[in-house]
Formats: C-alpha cells, structure tokens, sequence
C-alpha cells in the first residue's frame, strides 16, 4: 500500500547556522512525528551531509534537483551518482521553479528521472498546470502529457519507485491553494492515467503528494482527501512547529 509522505522543500533559504538550527528543532519535535508518515527534507544540496548528523535517520533527506548526465564537464551540476554516494536518497525532480526558471523540459527530467533511479535515488516528480493551462481548460491534458513524458518509458517496477507530487503552479509560494475538491480530481486523474498505462495496483502503490501553499491550517483537510497522499511543502517547511503540524496532518 502507498505511504503518506510530507516533505519540506526549503529551497534556496537558510543560512548554514539557520538551517542546523531549523534541523535541531525537527530533531526535538521527531518524537511527535507520525510513525506512519514518512518525512523528507529537502534542504540545499550542501547543507545536507551536515544535516544528516542533526536529523534522526527516520527522516530521509532529498536533493531537490540533479544533473541528466552521470558525469563531466558540466560545471555547477550534481550528478545523481554523486547524491548516491554522499547517501542521499531521495530528489527533487521536475519542480515547476526548474521548468520555468533554468529551461528544464519534459525530455531533459525524464532523463534526470532514469538518472536517479540508476542510482536508487527515489525521485519526487513534481507536475502542474500554469494558470492559463487552468483557465483554458488544458489542466488535465497538461498534468498527463508531463506524465507520459517523464514517466511511461519506466517498468511496472520502476514507476512503483517514484513519489509523484502534483504542484498548480498557479499556488505554488502565492497562499492560493487548490480547493479540495481541485485536488482531489486532479489526484484521482493522475492515479487513473497511471492505472491506464500500467494497471491499477502499480496505480494504487504510488504516493501522489500536493504541494501548493500548504500550510498548518489547511493541510488536515487537502490531506483528509482519499487520493491525496500527503505533501510538498515549501514556505511552511521553513517553520519546525508548521511543518510538525502538517506532518501530524498526514496521519
Ligand atoms: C513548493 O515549492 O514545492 C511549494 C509547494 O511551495 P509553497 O508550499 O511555498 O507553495
């Protein structure tokens, strides 16, 4: 059966000394962590050998981007192989900041995508729609064809091993979030499109998280929804008591 996630992604914020003291009250308030809700942080890509020695082993830590090449000259690029052997085992990929800030295409994440899971890094597939892909009426058909690029050149097996986190760019850090009822049918397609491909069990093992604005007041109910298995939380992971609350939402 699929897990419920919540992950933190805290983007390009923290000082070094803010983000061990972020860690350290994570490390405080584990105890009151779910047991049954797997948590992810996903802090910078340098921050995170350090933070492994702060945060307890039942909280993963997650790049939140890779390179498509496994090695080179490509300066400025981590290589999933590089995340692997630092013992990172979860990334990013595809988030909607990717996309539309560094010209990250379908082609080029489904390549970051089989970068990964050569390295058995779980990768965190973020799609959405834009406002105007919404507003057209072209939500369903942009949310699938992001799907079937990046994702229906996998196995059975290999689909079962990607968390897949539906992200409206449209409430991504703007504290509009998808109503319920948004969620929930876009959830319910994506695990019906995933279904069609492979078929309904490989669907119903697959953690489909929202992210979008998701904060301490909202997450119980966007997470009370049955094809919402958690979420991707950016602004409100950036807090230890937020995050802690939308991480006892997820139970
Ligand atoms: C995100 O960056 O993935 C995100 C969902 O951000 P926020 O929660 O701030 O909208």
């Amino acid at each position: 059966m699929r897990r419920k996630i919540v992950a933190g992604n805290w983007k390009m914020n923290k000082s070094w000394p803010e983000a061990q003291e972020l860690a350290s009250a994570l490390a405080n308030q584990g105890n009151q962590f779910p047991t049954e809700v797997q948590v992810i942080v996903c802090p910078s890509s340098l921050y995170i050998h350090g933070l492994r020695g702060i945060l307890p082993s039942s909280i993963a830590l997650s790049a939140q981007n890779c390179s498509q090449h496994d090695l080179g000259a490509y300066t400025g690029e981590i290589s999933a192989a590089m995340l692997a052997s630092m013992g990172v085992t979860h990334c990013i990929i595809g988030h909607s900041e990717r996309r539309q800030y560094y010209g990250e295409t379908n082609e080029i994440i489904r390549e970051q995508l089989d970068a990964c899971l050569k390295n058995n890094i779980t990768p965190l597939f973020c799609c959405g729609e834009t406002l105007a892909e919404r507003d057209a009426g072209n939500h369903f058909s942009t949310v699938s064809s992001q799907i079937q690029q990046a994702l229906f050149q996998l196995s059975a097996e290999q689909i079962i091993g990607v968390v897949i986190a539906y992200e409206p760019v449209w409430a991504i850090g703007t504290g509009v979030t998808a109503s319920n009822a948004q969620a929930e049918e876009m959830h319910a397609f994506i695990r019906s499109f995933v279904a069609n491909q492979f078929n309904q069990s490989v669907a119903d093992s697959i953690s489909i998280l929202y992210g979008g604005s998701v904060n301490a007041a909202n997450a119980a109910e966007l997470f009370a929804c049955p094809n919402v298995d958690g979420g991707l939380v950016g602004g409100a992971s950036l807090k230890a008591a937020d995050f802690t609350t939308i991480i006892q939402a997820a139970q």
